[in-house]
């Protein structure tokens, strides 16, 4: 998400420092700020919004220096203002740039408040920033390492001392940072987009790890400070290639960022010992909550797909009805929505026109509005006046992938956190919970099987038309599914609800039309194996999505791609994943624009 860079060396440190920002810019932010280092003063500039009004706000002061620190913010503790952005400076001598949260930032602060700390922001950042000031006796890694061994939570942090002008400490744990290295001069980034016009030489620091980085080179040590050996790798990625992370398109990049950045959905919106969510945006009282007694989805696309899921979650789990519809539908007819409704609004750019305008006639009737979007920032975000962000990051490939899992996760920590002020047990808010922080390993074990999908998907690139079928939470996977292979193949694919095939589509079935099915071990499950047994004895080939180790599925399909097992409610953060990679991997055996396919565009801000 947001962006580090950080510079020593023999060069003026500010342009290179303000370049890397703008290189980092696609990642998603809010506020951006740099910090110089010169003669033992700090000097530093901040500003709210983009890179363009930091550089405009520092244009005609003098920042020489040549170390540095920069940052582009994404908040999570505090809002967005000048103050909490980032380099924080501890009494004019120390600064600090943080990606991550410090979990445990709120006792820690007590104490050092108890000391005589005065803080200046409402950031975690800051805590750790005085922590490691009161630490400091004249080593500066030690400081660092003395105090992130008091710290909970994620972090990429880089750290400057006035005493310590040619140098710089990095950090890690959770969030991602790496060293460029060249002759006589560092770089230190979040991403290597940032150094890659300087250097191509990378050491990625791994969790646990703190670099002491000076002009002529770096050492690593670990939080004991016991040495840890080099591991310098020569990267010949382009920029766009950087910003892919060494894959080919955006979009492979996107279904393989989904493991970390759902992490970023969840992290500090759980409340284990209650078996319940805390999501900071909802801004609800709990007589609020409990006085709704409605809930609407409305999107777009891939949103509201995510928002179909939605719609099972909050009716398992809250009791309340749900209904989804898409935002231009919404807007001109006469929705019902009243104070007691609690209309939900999900779209990844945050600038979906139909359903910002759906967001306004909402709004206008009373009802309680709420925003669940990616973009930072972004009209519908402002508009909604709350609500919560997905955090998956940017998303650059047409074809959405990773914010459909991060909406899905965000709408089922809504449900659950409405559903345990009546409905829900706590026995169940802590297994939905639990299952939750199981997925990334499981969507890991998915993306495992990438190269057996691209078999798969080349055997099905011939076809004119295909189908997709799926039950219960696996409907809106199978329209979903349809959808994705649909934009960026341009192959004509249909998903139904397993139940509706005779009853209409079943007519279209032949051995011309092959049929993708979602099969997972639930309740719906036979019912959906003789939905798949009509179809094959109409002569449709069949691709099945089955749960590890079920030998029976196996009975209905001609292929077949096997996903690890959880709770079915949260089966479609798993299920999407294969049909994501079977789409992506028939676009690229039919030489389509990837992740720019024809007609279409990444944010609708058009009618
Ligand atoms: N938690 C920190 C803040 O809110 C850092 C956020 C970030 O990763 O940009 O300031």
């Amino acid at each position: 998400m947001c962006g580090i860079i950080g510079y020593v060396g023999k060069q003026q440190a500010l342009p290179i420092l303000l370049q890397g920002l703008r290189d980092l810019e696609y990642r998603g932010y809010d506020s951006a700020g740099v910090a110089v280092l010169n003669d033992g003063r700090i000097n530093r500039v901040r500003e709210v919004g983009k890179v363009e009004k930091l550089e405009k706000k520092i244009e005609g002061k003098n920042l020489p220096g040549r170390v540095g620190v920069a940052h582009t913010r994404w908040a999570t503790h505090g809002g967005v203002t000048e103050f909490n952005a980032h380099p924080h400076v501890v009494a004019g001598k120390l600064a600090i740039v943080h990606n991550g949260i410090i979990e445990n930032y709120r006792e820690l602060k007590e104490r050092l408040v108890m000391r005589g700390v005065k803080f200046e922001s409402e950031t975690d950042t800051e805590v750790l920033a005085q922590l490691i000031y009161e630490n400091y006796d004249g080593d500066l890694t030690e400081a660092v390492i003395k105090s992130l061994l008091k710290v909970r939570g994620t972090y990429g942090i880089l750290v400057m001392h006035a005493d310590h002008p040619d140098r710089l400490v990095a950090a890690r744990l959770g969030s991602p940072l790496c060293i460029g290295m060249s002759d006589l001069e560092q770089f230190v980034a979040s991403d290597i987009t940032a150094f890659t016009p300087y250097t191509r030489m990378v050491q990625f620091l791994k969790d646990g790890e703190v670099a002491t980085i000076e002009q002529s080179g770096f050492k690593i040590v670990n939080l004991k400070n016991e040495a840890v050996e080099k591991n310098v790798m020569q990267i010949d990625w382009g920029k766009e290639s950087a910003q892919k992370g060494g894959f080919e398109h955006f979009m492979l990049k996107e279904i393989f960022d989904q493991p970390i950045v759902f992490e970023d959905a969840l992290r500090g919106r759980m409340d284990m010992k209650e078996g319940t969510a805390k999501i900071g945006g909802l801004n609800m009282t709990e007589e609020q909550m409990r006085s709704v007694n409605r809930v609407m989805i409305i999107a777009e696309g891939t949103a509201r797909y995510a928002g179909l899921v939605g719609k099972y979650a909050f009716e398992r789990l809250a009791n309340l009805p749900t209904e989804v519809d898409f935002s231009s539908e919404f807007r001109y007819r006469d929705p019902v929505v009243d104070k007691s409704t609690l209309v939900l609004l999900l779209s990844q750019s945050g600038e979906t026109a139909d359903t910002l305008m759906a967001l306004r006639e909402a709004k206008r009737k009373g009802a309680i509005v709420r925003g669940i979007v990616n973009v930072v920032g972004s009209t519908i975000a402002r508009e909604a006046g709350a609500g919560t962000y997905i955090h998956a990051g940017a998303e650059l490939a047409v074809a959405s992938t990773k914010a459909y899992t991060n909406m899905i996760a965000v709408l089922l920590l809504y449900a659950l956190q409405f559903g345990r002020l009546k409905h829900t047990s706590l026995a169940t808010g802590q297994r939905i919970l639990q299952s939750l922080l199981e997925i990334p390993e499981k969507m890991n074990e998915i993306l495992k099987q990438n190269d057996e999908i691209k078999n798969v998907a080349k055997q099905y690139k011939k076809y004119r038309n295909i189908l997709f079928m799926g039950r219960g939470v696996n409907y809106p996977v199978a329209l979903e599914g349809a959808l994705k292979l649909k934009e960026i193949s341009y192959i004509h694919c249909e998903g139904f609800a397993g139940g509706e095939m005779k009853h209409g589509p079943l007519a279209l079935v032949s051995k011309d039309v092959p049929v993708v099915a979602i099969l997972t071990k639930n309740q719906l499950y036979e019912k959906m194996k003789n939905s798949i047994a009509e179809v094959r004895a109409r002569g449709a080939r069949t691709l099945i999505i089955a749960t590890e180790q079920d030998t029976e599925a196996s009975e209905v399909a001609d292929d077949i791609i096997y996903v690890p097992k959880t709770m079915e409610l949260l089966e479609p953060l798993l299920n999407t994943i294969p049909l994501q990679l079977f789409a992506y991997h028939i676009a690229v055996a039919l030489e389509r624009d990837v992740d720019r396919p024809r007609n279409l565009a990444k944010s609708v801000t058009v009618e």
